[in-house]
Formats: C-alpha cells, structure tokens, sequence
C-alpha cells in the first residue's frame, strides 16, 4: 500500500470492500469506456465541508494549455460519448473557452459540473454564451432548498448567489423545457447520513424552486457524501466516522455493482494521470493501480481490468448508489 492509499478510510473490525464483492461473489472490472471525465483543478472559491477533494480558494492546482492539448488529443484519436468537465470550479480556469471549443465537436454529450458561484463571479468572461453555443450540459451542486442547510456546507451568502445565477441560467434557456439546454442539480446531505429516495427528493426540489423562487431546472441527483478529503476529516473530528461507515457497510446493495459508474468512466486529473474515477482520484488510488498518465493512452483502457476499490467505494453501493 502506498502512502496515498490512506486516504480512504480504514477502520478496524470492518469487512473490507474488496472482500464484501468476493463474499457476494462480485467482481468490479472495466467494460467499454463511454465517459471521459476530466478535473481541471482544485482551486475553488468555496470550501465546502463535505469536498472530498478538499478543493478551495487557497489551491493552486489548475490544468495547463499543454496538458489540455494532451487531452484534447487524445480525445480526438478515442471517441467518448460522454466528456464531463469538473474541479474544483472550472470556471476559474483561464483556458477553460479553448478546452470546450476544442472538445464540444469530438463528444455528443459535452457536461460540466458548476457551483454556480463561481460562474456568478465569471461574468466578464461570457461563459453562459459559450455554453449556450455549444449545448453544454450544466450540472449544478445545490445540495439543500433550505438556505440554512446549504450555507453550512458551502459557506455564508452562498444561497443568494446560487439562486441568482439559477435565475440566469433559466432566462438564458437552461433548465427550460424545449430549449435543448439541460440544467441538471446534484445534491447531498448536510451530514453523516444517507440520502433519502432521489424521486421524492428530485418532486420536492422541483416544488420548492418553482413556489419559492420560480425556478426550473431538469433533474435531480442525490447522492451520499464521499467519506474522503474534507468531508473525512470532519467525520473523524465529530467522532461520526464509525457511525457513518457503519451506515453505509450496513446499506450495501450488491444490484449496484454492475451499474457503478467506474466501468464505463475514465477519469483524467488536472496534472494529466489517470483514475478510475474521481473519487479514486481523492484518494490517491491510480487507475487499476497502475499509475498512467494520458499522454501514455492510445487507445480505450482495457476491457475486463480490475478497478481499484478502497473503502470510501461503500459509498457508491449503499442504498440506491452511486452510479
Ligand atoms: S464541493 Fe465543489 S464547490 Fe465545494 S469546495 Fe469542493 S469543488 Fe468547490
Ligand atoms: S469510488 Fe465508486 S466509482 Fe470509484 S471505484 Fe469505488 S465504487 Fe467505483
């Protein structure tokens, strides 16, 4: 094991998820890969409690044009259906207009993941339009319709700005139906406990905005909060972490493992290597352990490779999952 590894929790008298996969006589290995995602960095002007990649404002960490042209390139010889763009806040990435021009016409499905703050403080830089121009899909955090809630994971005044540049978005066309501009919300729990069921979850969203705000958006992801990077650190300091990872050993749900997002996604960090997914990326788990960095893949990763598992990975297998 190596030093990175730690970064996923372990905890003493608890199965391990590698071997609750054997018991269930589960495998976790790579199929055809459909998603290319790619983290642009972990400079971010919030800090939020529940981060597991322990991104903020103080980071430095931010993709180069070249690593880009690495990436672009290689996206240009292996097509991805699905290309997501993620940080940290992209926005704050100075090249983030050439990488989305570049990559829009090489994938069907162009995402990208937005705080909506940081897209607020973007405005000389026109990104709606940019992504107006090439139909981006926008997911958007927004854990919380209660402004309390949400402001104790992402920081003070953090509900107004968010609101605000939902009231954009939706004037621009997103989140609008049979504008063809997708405005998806993900959201999560303020602490240590499992999401409720994402259809009630995503109705009562929807009724919330519209009565409150008169805001639309398309769908609601629900997910349960990563125990890594941040959110880890604030487990262990409440003394909530055994609980927690009792909650979600105990919510294993074996008919998730064939959906989990790991086989068909690639993940690529800001530095160009390579993960086999974001979460593996936070806690230093290579992809399938091998440590690989774009500019050495010519081709899809292999079909039928073993992905790397850690404990954080009970979070995507516990109730409904994380796929
Ligand atoms: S959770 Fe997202 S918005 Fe919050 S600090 Fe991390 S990267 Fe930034
Ligand atoms: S964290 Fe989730 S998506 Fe990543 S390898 Fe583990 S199970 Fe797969």
């Amino acid at each position: 094991m190596n030093e990175q590894q730690t970064k996923s929790p372990q905890l003493a008298g608890s199965q391990r998820f590698i071997d609750r996969l054997a018991e269930q006589q589960l495998t976790l290995t790579r199929e055809q890969t459909t998603t290319l995602q790619i983290n642009t960095g972990l400079l971010c002007d919030l800090c939020c409690r529940h981060c597991h990649l322990e991104a903020g404002p103080q980071r430095s960490e931010l993709m180069s044009r070249a690593t880009m042209e690495q990436i672009i390139a290689h996206a240009r010889q292996v097509h991805y259906p699905t290309i997501d763009i993620t940080g940290g806040a992209p926005e704050l990435v100075p090249d983030l207009a050439y990488l989305i021009e570049r990559l829009a016409p090489l994938t069907e499905r162009l995402m990208l993941r937005t705080n909506l703050t940081a897209l607020h403080r973007s405005d000389n830089k026109d990104l709606i339009g940019l992504f107006q121009r090439h139909k981006v899909v926008l997911v958007a955090s927004f854990p919380a319709t209660n402004a309390a809630q949400l402001e104790a994971q992402r920081g003070v005044g953090v509900m107004d700005s968010s609101l605000q540049m939902l009231k954009r978005l939706n004037a621009a066309g997103y989140g609008i139906a049979g504008s063809g501009l997708q405005l998806d919300l993900v959201a999560s729990p303020s602490g240590a406990f499992l999401p409720s069921g994402q259809e009630q979850a995503e109705k009562k969203f929807k009724r919330d905005l519209a009565r409150k705000w008169g805001l639309e958006f398309n769908q609601l992801y629900i997910f349960a909060n990563m125990p890594l990077g941040r959110f880890l650190h604030w487990l262990q300091k409440s003394d909530n972490l055994q609980s927690y990872m009792e909650k979600l050993t105990a919510g294993f749900n074996p008919c998730t493992v064939d959906g989990l997002m790991c086989r068909t996604l690639l993940s690529v960090n800001w530095d160009g290597y390579l993960y086999d997914c974001d979460f593996n990326l936070a806690a230093g788990f290579p992809l399938a352990g091998v440590t690989t960095h774009i500019s050495e893949l010519n081709d899809y990763p292999e079909k039928g490779m073993a992905i790397a598992v850690g404990e954080h990975c009970y979070a995507c297998t516990a109730g409904s999952g994380f796929t």
